[in-house]
């Protein structure tokens, strides 16, 4: 409720477009009263040796503190010695499974309308384990890890989660019949939490065919379960699907709990810093944490008067083919709360 101490959140506002779209975050959870206070962290100029990036320890450290936090984009730095900052936010915080919700926006049409599915990508292995190298002149080899551990964790997020969100079926994503080891281990424990939660209807679908029913048919899905390349493939394809960039919002999910969400885009150094960036993106991305938190009629409020907003189509951003400005659509929505 309401009165309640509010709930600690770290909050990175990234860079380039990432203050601006962060502030339209901060102005509209303040005009809905949600009960969060932001502990903000700004990623570093120089590189810091214990995380060997350009992330502070202590922002690393709020996040484990607060369990719970909010990403702006972060440009990846040029030069070297240094970790990238996704990659260092990723290890740091074991963020194991990114969760994407994608449904269609009413008022905003794309050749569908009727998406409405979530994809959970298994987000530390497989061929993103950084195994690479040289055999010999002209012959590269790359390492793909599947390990039971992940694939259990995943997999058992991903049941949970179309429980708890009242989801009928989960699809598990592979080409096991190629990669039949490693993509048979990954199946092999899905079907294992499979069998725990006998009111979830569980299927396997093999992704270039995944990908045909998606294009073809989204709402033939509901949630989808994946190993790491085709999780960043198909969670694209999805975004695709609803209208892009602006749009579409995730959250990664850790271990010992933390839920770090993020908008999917990146700094948009084009349009940085001329109040035109779209905050959608993000704006839904806070939601998912509230969710997280549980706090369903923040999250619902919020989320409505984002979504009535574009729906009314008054106001609307330069990538939603309006003219407004970040701050002007922000009041809009601070209107419809
Ligand atoms: P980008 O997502 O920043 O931009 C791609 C295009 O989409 C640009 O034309 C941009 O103007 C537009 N766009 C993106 N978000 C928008 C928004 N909210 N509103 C309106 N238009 C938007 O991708 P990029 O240009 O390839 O990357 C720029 C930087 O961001 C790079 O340094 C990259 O490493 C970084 N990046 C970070 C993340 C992350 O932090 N998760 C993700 C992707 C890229």
């Amino acid at each position: 409720s309401s009165v309640s101490t509010p709930i600690r959140a770290t909050l990175f506002p990234g860079d380039g477009i990432g203050p601006e779209i962060a502030n339209s975050v901060k102005q509209i959870f303040q005009a809905a009263e949600a009960p969060i206070e932001w502990e903000e962290h700004h990623v570093g100029t120089e590189v810091d040796p214990r995380t060997q990036s350009f992330l502070t320890w202590e922002s690393l450290e709020s996040v484990r503190r607060n369990k719970v936090g909010l990403k702006g984009p972060m440009a990846t730095p040029i030069g070297k010695g240094h970790r990238s900052l996704n990659l260092t936010l990723r290890k740091e915080l074991n963020l194991y499974a990114n969760v994407r919700p994608c449904y269609s926006l009413s008022g905003y049409k794309t050749r569908y309308d009727n998406v409405d599915l979530i994809t959970i990508r298994e987000n530390t292995e497989g061929e993103y384990s950084g195994l690479e190298h040289q055999v010999v002149r002209g012959v590269v080899e790359s390492i793909k890890i599947i390990t039971r551990q992940a694939s259990i964790r995943v997999a058992e997020y991903a049941f949970h989660y179309a429980k708890a969100h009242g989801r009928k079926t989960v699809s598990a994503i592979h080409k096991a019949n190629i990669m039949q080891k490693t993509d048979g281990l990954f199946l092999k424990c899905c079907r294992e939490v499979a069998e725990k939660y006998p009111e979830i209807t569980y299927e396997e679908v093999v992704i270039d065919n995944c990908c045909m029913m998606l294009v073809k048919n989204p709402a033939l899905f509901d949630v989808l379960v994946m190993p790491n390349l085709y999780g960043d493939i198909i969670s694209d394809l999805c975004a695709g699907l609803i209208g892009g960039l602006g749009l579409t919002p995730s959250i990664n999910i850790g271990g010992g709990g933390i839920a770090l969400a993020e908008a999917v885009h990146g700094s948009a150094p084009d349009i940085a810093g001329k109040n035109l960036a779209n905050p959608t993106a993000l704006l839904l991305s806070s939601v998912s944490m509230l969710r997280h938190l549980d706090l369903h009629d923040n999250a619902d409020r919020i989320q409505n008067a984002i979504l009535n907003t574009i729906a009314e189509g008054k106001y609307r951003t330069a990538d939603l083919g309006g003219v407004s400005k970040t701050t002007e659509f922000t009041k809009a929505i601070i209107d419809h709360l």
